[in-house]
């Protein structure tokens, strides 16, 4: 059930049937990428031919609807949203729509040397820069093709603009990095940044390793950290999935985002949209609304379009049901827009 109508002023709430204020929204504007972490993508991956994705312009008009309903904090996203042509022009046109509170990217930092300025003056407040490794080789090893020294570069370079808040993300993969924990940590700590800790989700089929092998708890990371760091629950929010710490005499504070050990979707305040200009109502859940296809009919209003937003809101799943033996999402995180 929505609570208000388009049309109502002064600010739409859009609250979910299960009493949620949804007023987050993830927004991918590519699912192409210069990685391919294998946690992410398969390695040989097909992307979606030109026609079926949003025009720049397209995709402004749908963040101009999401933000007169009531959406006050975008995330831009992907795939890697720095290789789409004419980001930072969609990131000034969309940071200009008034009621917008927020605008957020998530990156994995290779391109951030040349851009990170550019998005500072575009009116991107925060980065989530997504670093796995510190290691040169396991680094590569999980990206496929990525070069460390270019990713750290490019944590320099957003550090050096001043952000309001720059926060790294790891996924933590058994095997494979979970012996890097404290390193990440004390990096970001050492540059007075936050990291979030990830656990794995099984969306889409990959073949580098088994899911259900490489689990690993956000609990298990914490008692890592807790040899080193002292942490302490925060009581602040940034309205995202992160569970916060903070430490003594540090800026930083240290998060995990834990879909598969501890359900979070009881303060779930968020949609996501892909770049097909699909909206998903939920990460772990087939539940969507084609906006490509009513926005490519001419005679469609915004009303209209705001019309069948709220109308799915109304559908939006109570929960996700994620099984790491078994991956009943299909879509790639790089597709659904991370
Ligand atoms: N390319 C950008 C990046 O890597 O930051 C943005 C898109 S990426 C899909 C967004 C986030 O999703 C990254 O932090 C990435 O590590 C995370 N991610 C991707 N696949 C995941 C999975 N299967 N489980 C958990 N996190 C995942
Ligand atoms: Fe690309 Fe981000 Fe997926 Fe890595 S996690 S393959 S950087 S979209």
């Amino acid at each position: 059930m929505t609570s208000l109508s388009p049309m109502k002023s002064p600010r739409t709430r859009m609250i979910d049937p299960f009493d949620r204020h949804i007023h987050y929204l993830r927004l991918s504007v590519t699912d192409r990428c210069n990685l391919r972490c294998t946690y992410c993508m398969a390695e040989e991956m097909e992307f979606l031919p030109r026609e079926e994705i949003l025009s720049l312009e397209e995709i402004e008009r749908l963040a101009r609807c999401f933000v007169d309903l009531g959406i006050d904090k975008i995330r831009l996203t992907g795939g890697e949203p720095l290789v789409r042509k004419g980001i930072v022009q969609l990131c000034e046109a969309i940071a200009g729509m008034a009621g917008l509170r927020e605008l957020t990217m998530t990156t994995n930092g290779l391109l951030l040397d040349q851009y990170a300025e550019p998005l500072r003056n575009a009116g991107i407040n925060r980065l989530n820069i997504s670093i796995d490794s510190l290691d040169k080789s396991r680094f590569k090893q999980l990206t496929r093709v990525g070069n460390l020294a270019q990713a750290l570069q490019g944590i320099e370079a957003a550090v050096d603009v001043g952000f309001d808040r720059i926060k790294l993300n790891a996924v933590v993969l058994k095997g494979v990095n979970d012996d890097e924990v404290l390193k990440l940590a004390d990096f970001a700590v050492s540059r007075n940044l936050d990291i979030s800790f990830i656990e794995e989700m099984p969306l889409g089929h990959i073949d580098s390793h088994a899911r259900n092998q490489t689990q690993v708890s956000s609990n298990s990371i914490r008692q890592q950290l807790s040899d080193q760091f002292q942490l302490t629950v925060s009581t602040e929010s940034t309205g995202g999935p992160s569970r916060y710490f903070v430490l003594p005499n540090s800026q930083s504070r240290i998060g995990f985002i834990s879909p598969m050990s501890d359900n979070f979707c009881t303060s779930c305040n968020r949609v996501r949209m892909t770049v097909e200009g699909q909206l998903l109502l939920c990460l772990g859940n087939e539940h969507s609304l084609d906006l490509r296809g009513m926005l490519r009919n001419n005679k469609i209003s915004d009303n209209d379009l705001k019309a069948a937003i709220l109308g799915a809101i109304g559908r939006k799943p109570e929960r996700h049901y994620f099984d790491s033996n078994d991956t009943q999402i299909v879509r790639f995180m790089s597709h659904t827009g991370g």
